[in-house]
Formats: C-alpha cells, sequence, structure tokens
C-alpha cells in the first residue's frame, strides 16, 4: 500500500485542550475559533460551542480537512473528490467527532443543494403556470412516515460502524447531539437486543446510521434498510471490530455499499492485519489511503493517576478494594473483571457490603445494559462491576476510579479501560490489583504503554509474599504502526501458549457483545 503518513507528536487531547482554555480565557478570546476556520457549516460549529468544544483536538484538526471533499472532484487524482483515511488513534482523542463532523457537514451541504434545486424546480413550474394562464402548482404533501401504508427501505448516505452496542449509542448520541441545530437530517441507531420493530420504525428516512455489523445485516438482508445510497462508510476500532469477528460482516458490507465514495477506518493501532482489512475496504486496494498517526499509547492519560496494587490472592484484592470503595473521593467508580461470572459476583458481594453497585456485562439484555448505564450516567448508581464491554464508549465525567479487579485480555484494553475516567477535562485514578500470576500480563501492559507501573502498599494490608520489582518497559521494536506485535499477535502476550479458544480465565470469556452475542 503506497500511502502518505501524517504523524501527530503535539497531540492536545479534549482535556487538554479545555483545561488550557478555561485557564487563559482572554487569551481564548483572541484565538480564532478552529471549527470555523476547517470550514464547517455553521450549524455544527454551533453544535460543538453547545457541546462546550473550544477548539479542535489533534485528530480534529488532522482528519476533518483531509476527510472534507476536495473543491475539483476527481481532478486531482482521489475518488470523487474524496480520499480514504485510516486514522491511528486513541479512545479520548475526540476520534469522534473527528469523522462525524466531515461527514454530517457533507451531508448537510448535499440536502441545502438538493433543496435549493427542488426550490428552483418549483419556481420555474410556477412560473412556467403563470406564463401559460394556468394555476400555481401545489407542492407535493409530505407523507406520514409514520403510517406502515408509506414504508419505504431507509437508504442512509453514511454509515458508521461500530463493534459493540455500547459504542454504538455514545456514537449516535454524539451525532444527535451534532445535528441539534440542523433541520431534517436524521441519525439512527441500529444494534442487537432492540425491539425490531421500533428500530424499524426510527430507521425512517434515516440519512446517517450508527450500527453494529451483525443487525445490520440482519435488517438489510430483510429488506428493512437498503446501503446502495451509502457514501460514507466509518469503521471505528477496527481493531476492535477484526477481534470480535466481524472480518465476514466487514466484507459483506463492504459489498453492499461498494458505490461509496469515501471510506474512514479508525483504530487504536496500525497492526499489519488492519492494514490488510484496509487494502480489502479501501478504494484502489488502499493505493490512495491517506494515514493519520495521533497517538502514542505511553504518552497519553497523564491526567489519569495508575498504580498498582499486588496481592496475595483474590481475597487480599478483594480487602483492598474494599479500603479504596471507602474512600471519600471517589465520586463514582468502575471496577473492571475479567469474567461474567467474577463480574456479577463482585456486583452481589459489594451490593451486600452496602455499596450502590450494578453488574454490566455481555450476556446481560440490551435493555438490561441500557438501564444499568443510564443509572450510572444519571448518578443513581455509583459503582459499576464490569467486563471489557464497558472498556470503550462509556463517557461519564463523574466516574473519578477505575479498578482493575481482573486484568484485561489484551494490554491495549488497559488502556481503553483506564479511559473510562479522567473525562472532560478531569482528573482521574487507575488502581490495578495483580496477583504473582499476572505478572507477565502486568509486563505485557507496561511493555504496551511503555510506562512502568507504581507498586504501592496500603498500610497493614501489604502482601505477604515477596513481590516483583517494578519492570522497565521495553521499546516495541521500532514497530511504528503495528503495536501489538509485541504481545498479542507474536503470541507473547496473555493468550500466549494457550489452546485456541480455550477459557484464558477459567470462567466463561466474556466475548463482550462480538460474535453472534451482539447481534
Ligand atoms: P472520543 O475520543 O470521541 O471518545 O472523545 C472523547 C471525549 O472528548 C468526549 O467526551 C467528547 O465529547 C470530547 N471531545 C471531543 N472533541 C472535543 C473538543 N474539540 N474539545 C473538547 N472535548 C472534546
Amino acid at each position: 500500500m503506497t500511502d502518505t503518513l501524517i504523524t501527530v507528536q503535539d497531540d492536545l487531547s479534549p482535556a487538554e485542550n479545555m483545561s488550557t482554555t478555561t485557564a487563559v480565557e482572554e487569551t481564548v478570546a483572541d484565538v480564532p475559533n478552529g471549527f470555523i476556520e476547517l470550514g464547517l457549516a455553521p450549524e455544527l460549529v454551533r453544535a460543538v460551542a453547545d457541546l462546550g468544544y473550544t477548539q479542535p483536538t489533534a485528530v480534529q484538526l488532522r482528519a476533518i480537512p483531509l476527510a472534507l471533499p476536495k473543491a475539483g472532484g476527481s481532478k486531482d487524482g482521489q475518488s470523487n473528490g474524496y480520499t480514504d483515511l485510516m486514522v491511528s488513534s486513541q479512545t479520548g482523542s475526540g476520534k469522534t467527532a473527528a469523522f462525524l463532523l466531515p461527514v454530517l457537514h457533507t451531508l448537510i451541504q448535499q440536502m441545502a443543494e438538493q433543496e435549493a434545486a427542488e426550490r428552483a424546480e418549483f419556481d420555474q413550474a410556477c412560473a412556467d403556470a403563470a406564463a401559460k394562464g394556468e394555476p400555481a402548482p401545489k407542492r407535493s404533501k409530505r407523507k406520514d412516515p409514520t403510517n406502515p401504508r408509506n414504508f419505504k427501505a431507509p437508504s442512509p448516505g453514511a454509515l458508521i460502524l461500530c463493534p459493540t452496542r455500547e459504542l454504538a449509542q455514545q456514537v449516535a448520541q454524539d451525532a444527535i447531539e451534532l445535528v441539534k441545530h440542523t433541520r431534517g437530517l436524521r441519525v439512527a441507531n441500529v444494534v442487537g437486543g432492540m425491539p425490531y420493530q421500533l428500530q424499524i420504525a426510527k430507521l425512517q428516512n434515516a440519512n446517517l446510521v450508527v450500527a453494529t455489523p451483525g443487525r445490520l445485516l440482519d435488517l438489510q438482508r430483510s429488506m428493512q434498510i437498503k446501503l446502495d445510497k451509502v457514501q460514507f462508510l466509518v469503521v471505528d476500532e477496527a481493531d476492535r471490530m477484526l477481534d470480535l469477528g466481524f472480518s465476514d460482516d466487514l466484507a459483506d458490507i463492504n459489498e453492499m455499499t461498494i458505490q461509496r465514495r469515501q471510506t474512514m477506518m479508525f483504530s487504536a493501532t496500525f497492526a499489519p492485519r488492519i492494514q490488510q482489512l484496509a487494502m480489502r475496504v479501501m478504494h484502489d486496494g488502499g493505493s490512495s489511503v491517506q494515514k493519520i498517526q495521533i497517538d502514542n499509547p505511553q504518552e497519553k492519560h497523564n491526567n489519569i493517576k495508575q498504580v498498582l496494587f499486588w496481592a496475595d490472592n483474590a481475597q487480599h484484592k478483594r480487602q483492598m478494594l474494599d479500603h479504596w470503595l471507602r474512600d471519600a473521593s471517589i465520586d463514582q467508580a468502575i471496577v473492571f473483571s475479567s469474567t461474567q461470572i467474577e463480574c456479577d459476583g463482585l456486583a452481589a458481594d459489594l451490593q451486600q457490603d452496602g455499596f450502590s453497585a450494578v453488574a454490566l456485562h455481555g450476556a446481560l439484555s440490551q435493555g438490561m445494559r441500557n438501564r444499568r448505564l443510564m443509572a450510572l450516567r444519571n448518578g443513581q448508581v455509583q459503582i459499576l462491576v464490569a467486563t471489557d464491554v464497558a472498556a470503550r464508549g462509556i463517557d461519564v465525567p463523574t466516574i473519578t476510579h477505575v479498578f482493575n479487579f481482573g486484568l484485561p485480555m489484551k494490554a491495549e484494553d488497559y488502556t481503553h479501560r483506564i479511559g473510562r475516567t479522567g473525562r472532560a477535562g478531569r482528573d482521574g485514578i487507575a488502581v490495578t490489583f495483580a496477583e504473582m500470576r499476572d505478572r507477565r500480563k502486568i509486563g505485557d501492559i507496561e511493555s504496551y504503554t511503555r510506562q512502568p507501573f507504581k507498586a504501592e502498599v496500603i498500610p497493614g494490608m501489604e502482601p505477604k509474599m515477596r513481590m516483583p520489582e517494578a519492570r522497565k518497559p521495553m521499546g516495541r521494536g521500532g514497530d511504528r504502526f503495528g503495536g501489538e506485535r509485541n504481545y498479542a499477535n507474536a503470541g507473547g502476550g496473555f493468550r500466549g501458549g494457550r489452546p485456541a479458544g480455550g477459557r484464558d480465565f477459567g470462567g466463561h470469556r466474556d466475548r463482550d457483545g462480538g460474535g453472534f452475542d451482539n447481534r
């Protein structure tokens, strides 16, 4: 794949943007609004201002200009003036708006052009009628879309694919916020677990659809949605899509939307398997794709204090967790577990101890998952005990602490998990508990983040066993794009040495809404 790589060193996370701007307000007044400078539609500029975004983040600054259509169409060698993009950026970098804003901008422009053309046609018809001395033609009545007789399969212009329902819902929510000043642009969410009829009703006239692959294909195959008008396809968290086995579904969706003008892929890394996927789904086999590399795992999360506590056994971990949960500085917290069984057990245990805690994992019904997330957002629940289903996509600024009670399956999920705290310009604390047998996983996380853990002890709860020294983080062998080489693909990571498909933690490993779970 020949391509252009743009690397951004000075990534400003939204948090950093916000703290900088509130600290020096007079300076901010002089700084031109970066969103206006990007040339975005005024409706969108107003919406981002309502959301409190003062300036674009690094990923937005790099991706939006490239994602917007080039003047002059295909003359510049790009497909119809649109550039395919591959963007590597971490959660929390503002990547959702980086793909939503340019797509929404173009949809708004196209709608305005279409309206203007229809108005001109109508005006012409009125003028023609007047010239002939006939009465002016009537405007055609809009059909009631809620009447089943008027059902027309929706054919959205933009399709965003997400690996999990939670992420899809968050992205759809962000899109709805961004179109709040835009008339006539409809956003719909297609995820498994929702009643079909309701989902189909809400899909009517949708211009932008945010979907998980399984349910989208179900609806497409039963002709409830048509994908032949999709112009923009975004694959969010492409790495996770592949982990969850959505490769074949992506290939099918690629075929169904083959007429599209632009493809954008967002992924935590540009690992070789992501590049292969890009070659399959980008125009011209990816020959003209532009790559943007934003994040470096070890530079992230400066606002999140990360600590490690070695434990003798599960009971010791539980005592330390209890100690932490009684810390007065906790507002809300997520406690991550490794398995669904551990998740349910721990939540029940915490409830018994008087904590306001609920469990969230992929085996719960979607309605239940939504209600529990809503209770967390509304502050009705203080502690969410979750599997990695909650590692991405949850954006609740009042989460002050993340606890890794059970370690993640993959080192990169550690980064996603801790990113649930320290949101919206705040600080956060990420506490990891590990037993001796977890030391290899701890080493893998240190290699991935290129940050050694700082091990601490709670006075009176010191481990009795001799615990390992903090390791120097290993470099990643100059593997600029494929950050996973050292731990997952090479088989040297958490799964190394275990039989394929085995139960890594002895319990029911949570596929977190992946595979058929998610549909
Ligand atoms: P994401 O990486 O898309 O998950 O976004 C992380 C968080 O940053 C979300 O809470 C967004 O609402 C917020 N955000 C996105 N763009 C900006 C911006 N330009 N300024 C401030 N916050 C932002």
